[in-house]
């Protein structure tokens, strides 16, 4: 596994270590790869694979993405997603992840120095999530039927 993505998951563990579990223990592949429409990361339950968008390498903002991302492994993994309220469902608990883990970091010794335009606009746009997650996931989950 690449370094940067060995370094993600040690700093994940600190905030969500039952999705690192689950990631470790149901063998999901993580790769950095270009990401479709903009997005920071994706989920393939098909592949059992996430991708991370190769726009920034720094490990913070990588295990915040993988929070969202790991989310989506386990609720994938466990529950019934396949319709309108379980897609909602697991976007409002994967925002929900990304931003505590993204706290967790904030606060902590080790806080990124976010000295990239990419990492700026990521630290916003975690930040909005608390605000936007509920439209976001609404608008994500539209083409899912009721
Ligand atoms: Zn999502």
């Amino acid at each position: 596994m690449d370094p940067v993505i060995v370094s993600a998951l040690t700093i994940l563990a600190l905030s969500q270590p039952t999705t690192v579990a689950y990631i470790n223990d149901h063998h999901v592949a993580i790769v950095q790869k270009a990401v479709p429409n903009g997005a920071w990361g994706l989920y393939d339950p098909r592949a059992r694979m996430i991708s991370l968008s190769p726009v920034t390498n720094d490990p913070a903002v990588l295990a915040t993405i993988l929070a969202h991302e790991g989310q989506h492994a386990v609720d994938i993994g466990t529950t019934l997603t396949t319709n309108r309220a379980g897609c909602e469902a697991t976007e409002n608990r994967a925002y929900a992840s990304a931003l505590q883990t993204w706290q967790a970091i904030e606060a902590g010794p080790d806080a990124p120095a976010l000295d990239t335009p990419k990492d700026r606009e990521f630290a916003w746009y975690i930040d909005a999530t608390a605000l936007l997650a509920p439209y976001m996931a609404h608008a994500e989950c539209a083409p899912f039927p009721v």
